[in-house]
C-alpha cells in the first residue's frame, strides 16, 4: 500500500515537535485512553473556564499517527468554547469514517485534514481518533462536574 497517504509532512512535524505535550498540574478532569490494537496510550488533562477550553494538555506513547493527531487536536481545541470544540471533533470523526471519500473541511479542521488519507486504512483509524475520543470523554466528564 502507498504509505505516502498516511505520513504527510505535517503529521511527521507534529510527531517530532508535539504541541501541548506534558500534562498540566491543574486540571478539571483527567482521562486515559488506550488503543490496544496498536499499543497507543494517551492521557489528557482538560480545564474549562466559562465554557471555554482554557487548558488542554496531553502525554502519551504510541505510533506517529496517534501522537501527531493528539498534538493537532489539542492545538485546535485550545481556546474554543464547548460547542465549537464539539463541531471540530465531530468533523474529524466524520472524516475518519469517510473511507477516503472526504478531504475534510479545512475551515474547521485546519492542518488536521492531513489525516484524510488515514481513513482508507481501517487499522489506523483508531490511532488517529485516540486523542479525540479522549477529549470527547473528558468534555462529558467536565460537564458533569
Ligand atoms: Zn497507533
Amino acid at each position: 500500500m502507498d504509505l505516502s497517504n498516511l505520513y504527510q509532512e505535517v503529521i511527521l512535524d507534529h510527531y517530532k515537535h508535539p504541541e501541548h505535550k506534558g500534562l498540566s498540574l491543574e486540571k478539571d478532569v483527567q482521562v486515559h485512553h488506550i488503543n490496544p490494537s496498536c499499543g497507543d496510550e494517551i492521557t489528557i488533562n482538560l480545564t474549562m473556564r466559562d465554557g471555554v477550553v482554557s487548558d488542554l494538555t496531553w502525554d502519551g506513547v504510541g505510533c506517529s499517527i496517534s501522537m501527531a493527531s493528539a498534538s493537532m487536536m489539542t492545538g485546535l481545541l485550545h481556546g474554543k468554547n464547548a460547542a465549537e470544540a464539539t463541531v471540530i471533533v465531530e468533523s474529524f470523526v466524520d472524516l475518519m469514517h469517510s473511507k477516503g471519500t472526504s478531504q475534510g473541511d479545512e475551515n474547521v479542521l485546519e492542518d488536521a485534514v492531513a489525516f484524510a488519507g488515514v481513513s482508507q486504512y481501517p487499522a489506523r483509524i483508531k490511532c488517529a481518533l485516540l486523542g479525540w475520543m479522549a477529549y470527547k470523554d473528558a468534555a462529558i466528564q467536565v460537564h458533569g462536574k
